[in-house]
């Protein structure tokens, strides 16, 4: 029997009536073997993630609360979350212990890493309560080097060692251990992380991601309402789009697993029957082809558009121009380019406040004929694996934005042909999703 590992997020595990949910679903399927839960999340929506409360409180064992609690007021309200959790589930466990221990150290200066990271511990021990599974502790075998890197291969062999010989159990998300045995947690939204590290490690047939959304959307439902789910993407359709702004797993979540071949699934606590979203390497089975996958993007970007008569003659003029951004430590998004003309596409952020130094470099080292400058520049990624092979879709997309009267700044095409991304004025950018998604959320590979 193959093995599935479920990773449940925050409001998945927020409540004793999410708590439920979770036993359901893992109780629904034996192969359901491994469990990797979040810290409780928010309730309702002026409610306090666990993990917040817990950064809250270490602060304030060095400095005042900003929302003015003392750190035995605010580590009442985290151990309020958990016995009001137990207390409804019924679960005759007592936390006092662990919760006293996680008090003390917190209060000793145990670190932030260490204070956040009992949100997890915390939720795992009611978990594995709650399942009637073995605890097992991530400190034991996710690893992170002396500078906090996190070690990968050795934590595959650990976890493997580690979780063949448990069977099944429940692993909390967010955290390992430095090589002194301290805890170091992973970035906001770690808890991916560690589920698709124990998949890795346990080598899963699939890595089923919990959360409180039916799977990817197709685009942003702040822009356009209701879009469809995307029924399957691949790993690498989903980092174009994750970079372009859509987020629903961690940013490195996809490595390990990626790594391993296993897909993964989005799925939804809160309406388990949904099939979600499967993320797959390209070509696995069950990835039909199609033309537009998904379709993202970022406002404010600034795009710096050099003109030089027989540039295109000129040895190394890139070279200069790439040198200048080298120097002030910036890292370039894009860079269309004509026979005379070249343009560098830039974070408007990463900008601010030594434009005119830069420009002033660039005029010097690269002595263009004339130099443009437009800050306000929103990019719009269209992505899908099956662009290249249907002709077309170029036709399409610039057909629908001409007819919505949206002008086009700037066009790339990544060399993969995975995706179309167009610049226009902040201005437009709204429209100019709402423009391409109409176009295209019929196509084959958004159909669900
Ligand atoms: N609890 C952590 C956070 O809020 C990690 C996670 O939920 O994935 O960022």
């Amino acid at each position: 029997m193959g093995i599935r590992v479920c990773k449940f997020g925050g409001s998945s595990v927020a409540d004793a009536v999410q708590l439920r949910k979770v036993r359901a679903i893992v109780d629904a399927r034996p192969d359901r073997l491994f469990v990797v839960p979040s810290a409780p999340g928010k309730r309702f929506s002026a409610d306090e993630k666990v993990t917040d409360l817990l950064y809250r409180a270490d602060a304030a064992t060095r400095k005042p609360d900003p929302k003015g609690l003392s750190f035995e007021q605010i580590f009442d309200l985290i151990s309020e979350r958990y016995r009001k959790i137990l207390a409804d589930l019924g679960l005759g466990f007592d936390l006092t212990p662990a919760l006293a221990e996680v008090h003390d150290r917190i209060q000793g200066g145990a670190g932030a890493d260490y204070a956040a990271s009992r949100g997890e511990y915390l939720c795992g021990l009611i978990v594995a309560k709650l399942l009637d599974r073995p605890f097992v502790d991530p400190a034991d075998m996710i690893l992170f080097d002396a500078s906090g890197r996190f070690l990968a291969e050795e934590t595959q062999q650990r976890v493997a060692d580690r979780l063949t010989r448990e069977k099944a159990g429940v692993v909390p998300g967010f955290y390992g251990a430095l090589p002194d045995g301290s805890i170091k947690t992973f970035s906001r939204g770690g808890s991916d992380m560690t589920g698709s590290i124990v998949a890795r490690g346990v080598g899963a047939e699939l890595y089923e991601n919990w959360t409180d959304v039916s799977g990817l959307l197709m685009t942003d439902p702040r822009i356009v309402e209701r879009p469809r789910t995307i029924p399957s993407i691949t790993y690498r359709e989903l980092r174009e789009l994750s970079y372009m702004g859509a987020t629903v797993l961690h940013e490195e979540a996809i490595f390990p697993v990626r790594i391993a071949g296993i897909p993964v699934q989005i799925l939804n606590t809160n309406e388990p029957e949904a099939p979600g979203t499967r993320i797959t390497a390209a070509g696995q089975e069950g990835v039909p082809a199609g033309r537009v996958t998904g379709i993202a993007g970022r406002k404010d970007f600034t795009i710096i558009a050099l003109e030089k008569t027989l540039m295109n003659a000129e040895i190394g003029y890139g070279r200069r121009l790439l040198s200048v951004l080298e120097r002030h430590g910036l890292s370039w998004e894009h860079m269309p380019s004509g026979i005379d003309t070249l343009s560098i596409i830039l974070k408007s952020d990463a900008v601010d406040g030594k434009l005119d130094q830069l420009l002033a470099e660039i005029r010097e080292v690269c002595q263009p004929d004339s130099i443009e400058v437009n800050p306000g520049i929103a990019l719009v990624a269209t992505v899908g694996r099956g662009m290249s092979h249907q002709p077309g879709t170029a036709a399409q997309l610039f057909g629908a934005l001409a007819a919505a009267g949206i002008n086009i700044r700037m066009i790339d095409q990544g060399s993969s042909e995975l995706n179309i991304i167009v610049g226009v004025e902040n201005t437009d950018f709204e429209r100019t999703v709402r423009a391409i998604y109409a176009a295209f959320a019929d196509t084959p590979a958004s159909r669900s």
